[in-house]
């Protein structure tokens, strides 16, 4: 495993549309151990999707520190959702920014798994939150693109 560099506002890879992935091989695995490495040793984040660290692929993972643990996504597809909140953001390609933006309450998700296979979950609550934030990121949208309010965090 290895930490990888956190791409920044300003570098085009985070405006991009994020591919899909065909190929679940160990370059795949070794991008999800490094990204869960990247995000919850050096950086204390919450998720972190691969535009993040410079891929184009359609991928991300999440760990909110709630019953589900550790989460990885593979060609994530949001299903549903229903509900409003406002959230309150940052993110770790904005440094030193944070906001309030609107996501939904709940949601249910389609993914694979780094072998390919899909699974389907439903979550609510800040893993919702977190879940849509890092799949905006696969869009190429960052939350700063949709704030409701700018607060100042430096
Ligand atoms: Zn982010």
């Amino acid at each position: 495993m290895a930490l990888r560099n956190i791409c920044v506002i300003g570098d085009e890879v985070l405006r991009k549309k994020a591919r899909e992935v065909t190929v679940f091989d160990d370059r795949l695995s070794e991008l999800i151990d490094d990204m869960i490495e990247t995000m919850s040793f050096e950086n204390r984040g919450i998720g972190l999707a691969a535009p993040q660290v410079g891929i184009l692929r359609r991928v991300f993972v999440v760990d909110v520190g709630d019953e589900h643990g550790l989460l990885e996504f593979v060609n994530p597809e949001i299903v549903s959702s229903e509900g409003k909140v406002m959230s309150s953001e940052g993110c770790l390609s904005v440094p030193e920014r944070g906001g309030t933006v609107e996501r939904p309450e709940k949601l249910i998700i389609k993914a694979q798994n780094r072998k390919g296979e899909s699974f389907e979950l439903e979550a609510e609550g800040l893993l919702a939150i977190c879940i849509c934030h890092e799949y905006d990121h696969l869009e190429g949208v960052l939350f700063v693109d949709k704030l409701v309010e700018v607060e100042e965090t430096t």
